[in-house]
């Protein structure tokens, strides 16, 4: 039993993590300053004498006895890490720099959620981790990209300098219960439009694809990604490499809402990208990982989650 400190803990794919951890027997300290995340998340694990939830920006030092630290801390979707773009950059940065200091100083491993807009609008297909990218540094989207370039220097950095044992993962889109459901991306927004019968907002001509990854599938990647030996820094991918069209994922959540719903087509977002793919070879290779949740059943499972939270009425 180990005690684990999960950062950006009452988050969507945070909330999931300290469920498997505390599932495992081990004790998680869960802090979060619930910017985008909310205490509902993790209520059904406040009861667990193992779980202790803990408000704290990671911008600010945090001195407290652990083992290991996942650092997610950050805001994830467009909508909300452009609400206050400084706050992001220090969230990646100083939030790094602080859970570094702490690993220093406990020798403890940690985990940074990395994510594939390193590779911004990339000029390779699929990415493999050795692609350097190509990112805007004064642009509208930098504050998180380039925040977490920063991030994964310092996590280099300290591997090099201090001989820190860090794991580095590239994360690429993840669904699932608990998501935001007003985050303008395209799962929850599908998922809530079909339930309160709304149109569904197709952006162009929905043959752009994207891959996405069911957030369990996500979870056991961060599991075994940890649980490797010190010569496992990554930076390492982990994604769904299936992809399929937008159109596609209309119909689908159409069909298993059993919505009413017709499909409006709308504008394309400036700079949409046309094709998103992780190439997870090396999450196979060492973590012996690959997703196995299906597209429908992952959202069956999400439809399942925001058909309860529309009708509590808390969205
Ligand atoms: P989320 O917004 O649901 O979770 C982020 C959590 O961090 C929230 O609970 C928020 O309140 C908390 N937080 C933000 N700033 C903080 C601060 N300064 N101090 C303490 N807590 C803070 O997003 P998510 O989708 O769960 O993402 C989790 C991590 O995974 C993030 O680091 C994100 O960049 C990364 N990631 C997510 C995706 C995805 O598809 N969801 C893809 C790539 C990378
Ligand atoms: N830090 C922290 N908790 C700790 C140890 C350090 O939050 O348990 C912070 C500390 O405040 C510092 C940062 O982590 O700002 C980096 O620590 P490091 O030891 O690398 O740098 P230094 O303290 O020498 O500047
Ligand atoms: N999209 C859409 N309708 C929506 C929201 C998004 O058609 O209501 C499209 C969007 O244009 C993009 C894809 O879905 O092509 C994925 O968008 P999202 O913002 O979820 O993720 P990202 O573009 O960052 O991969």
């Amino acid at each position: 039993m180990k005690r684990i400190l999960v950062t950006g803990g009452a988050g969507f794919i945070g909330s999931h993590l300290c469920e498997r951890l505390i599932a495992q027997g081990h004790e998680v300290l869960c802090v979060d300053n619930f910017y985008t995340g909310t205490r509902r998340n993790v209520a059904h694990l406040l009861e667990d004498q193992n779980f202790e939830l803990m408000r704290h920006d990671v911008t600010f030092p945090l001195f407290v006895e652990i083992d290991e630290i996942y650092n997610l801390a950050c805001p994830a979707s467009p909508i909300h890490y452009q609400f206050d773009p400084v706050q992001t950059t220090k969230t990646s940065v100083h939030g790094a720099i602080n859970m570094l200091g702490l690993a220093k100083r406990r020798r403890a491993k940690i985990f940074q959620a990395s994510t594939s807009e390193v590779y911004g609008d990339p000029t390779e297909h699929p990415q493999t981790e050795e692609y350097w990218g190509n990112v805007n540094p004064i642009g509208f989207r930098s504050c998180y990209d380039e925040g977490k370039r920063c991030a994964e220097t310092l996590f280099f950095d300290y591997h090099r300098q201090h001989r820190l044992r860090i794991k580095v993962a590239r994360i690429f889109n993840t669904y699932g219960p608990r998501m935001h459901p007003n985050d303008g991306r395209v799962v929850s927004n599908f998922v809530v439009q079909a339930l309160k019968g709304q149109a569904i907002t197709l952006y162009g001509d929905g043959q752009q694809t994207r891959s996405f990854c069911y957030v369990d599938d996500l979870v056991e990647g961060f599991l075994r990604l940890m649980a490797t030996g010190d010569e496992v820094t990554g930076p390492i991918n982990l994604g769904n490499p299936g992809e399929f069209t937008m159109k596609q994922l209309a119909e689908v959540v159409v069909e298993l809402t059993g919505s009413k719903s017709k499909i409006e087509f709308r504008p394309l977002p400036p700079d949409d990208p046309r094709q998103r793919q992780p190439d997870i070879s090396k999450a196979k290779a060492i973590l012996d990982w690959q997703p196995t949740v299906h597209l429908e059943e992952g959202i069956r499972r999400t439809i399942a989650y925001f058909d309860e939270l529309l009708a509590s009425g808390e969205a």
